[in-house]
């Protein structure tokens, strides 16, 4: 295939690397070339517990998280799902009062949703309310160098290179794509981009095969591949605090084996930002499709918004003949 436009992607988190796949592969005549200062793994993205979860999200929100779900439950059907680091996960999120909606927006997007029996509550004497599901885990560590190799394969390229001025890339590629996360708020001036802190922990418990999670978020317990990931906080804390308040919930945690900790800054955004814009260059317009601010659901929406800037950056490519290219 003869190839007649370039796209950069900037970030290779899960929100860049899975942009620049579905690009990549659905328009083999782009060359596409992710550029990020940071590779997996020392992304925010790989220290992610990696739950698929929503909270209380307007609009977009709902299908983006339909189309990453529905991508990823087809990873984890299939014998890649071990390499992927991609699989189900089933458990319950409990609440102290039964709240207003029992049944949430996102119930028909994950697997298996129902309320928890009296049986199951018994174990949570503090909660009221519980709802049971299924849903997926996608483990970063494993799962971003598994995107970088479908990349590959793709004809994508890496580079590492720190972004200092968009308009500079408009000079050598066709379409930019801005998946730089946190880093936006820097390369772009973007305000509304603020850093949220996130703490867990992680520790040896293979015995706990469900998470538990409460309603508000401040506490969680995902059992993964390689450990149990124990959270989670929005504002400082000490592993100590989390520790004990996931044990008052599963007391068996009271033997488990402290495996590390780690700190990250969510790119928290009132909505994450997926639409077009562009740069000047000489006087000329070069198209810049935005897809960042994905906040504590990053990879929840990965897929989807990964979809959306595709489709976006078809409109610009058929806007923007290969002539007009300096
Ligand atoms: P990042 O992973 O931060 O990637 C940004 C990329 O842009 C990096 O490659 C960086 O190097 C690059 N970049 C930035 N600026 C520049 C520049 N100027 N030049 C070149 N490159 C640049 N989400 C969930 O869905 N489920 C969870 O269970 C979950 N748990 C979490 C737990 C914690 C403790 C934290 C902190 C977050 C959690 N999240 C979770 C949120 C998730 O981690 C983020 O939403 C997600 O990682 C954002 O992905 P991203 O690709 O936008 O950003």
């Amino acid at each position: 295939i003869q190839v007649t436009q370039v796209v950069a992607v900037v970030g290779a988190g899960v929100v860049g690397l899975s942009t620049a796949v579905v690009i990549a592969e659905a328009l083999p005549h782009c060359s596409v070339t992710v550029l990020a200062d940071r590779f997996t793994p020392n992304t925010t993205s790989d220290g992610a517990a990696g739950i698929l979860f929503a909270s209380q999200f307007p609009g977009e929100q709902r299908r983006w998280f339909k189309r990453t779900f529905d991508h990823l439950l087809l990873i984890a059907s299939s014998p890649e799902a071990g390499v992927a680091g991609v699989f189900l996960s089933s458990g319950w999120q409990i609440f102290r009062e039964v709240p207003p909606e029992k049944k949430p927006y996102w119930s028909d997007c994950v697997l298996s949703f129902g309320t928890m029996t009296d049986a199951e509550l018994k174990r949570f004497p503090q909660y009221k309310f519980g709802q049971a599901f299924t849903t997926i885990k996608c483990e970063c560590p494993s799962y971003l160098p598994w995107l970088q190799k479908r990349l590959e394969k793709a004809g994508g390229i890496m580079i590492h290179e720190k972004v200092t001025d968009l308009a500079e890339l408009g000079l050598r590629y066709d379409v930019i794509v801005n998946c730089s996360g946190l880093g936006s708020r820097e390369l772009l001036g973007d305000e509304d981009v603020h850093p949220v802190r996130g703490q867990v922990l992680r520790v040896h418990a293979p015995w706990l095969q469900h998470f538990v999670r409460v309603a508000d978020g401040h506490t969680y317990i995902y059992p993964g591949a390689g450990g149990v990931t124990l959270g989670g906080t929005r504002q400082a804390a000490d592993s100590q605090a989390i520790f004990e308040r996931c044990r008052r919930l599963e007391p068996s945690l009271g033997s488990a084996r402290p495996l590390g900790e780690w700190v990250g800054l969510r790119p928290g955004r009132r909505n994450p930002r997926v639409e077009r814009g562009h740069v000047r260059v000489h006087g000329r317009r070069v198209p810049v499709v935005h897809n960042y601010g994905h906040g504590g659901w990053g990879i929840t929406l990965s897929w989807g918004t990964a979809l959306d800037a595709l489709d976006l950056v078809r409109q610009c490519l058929n806007e923007r003949p290969p002539e007009a290219r300096l």
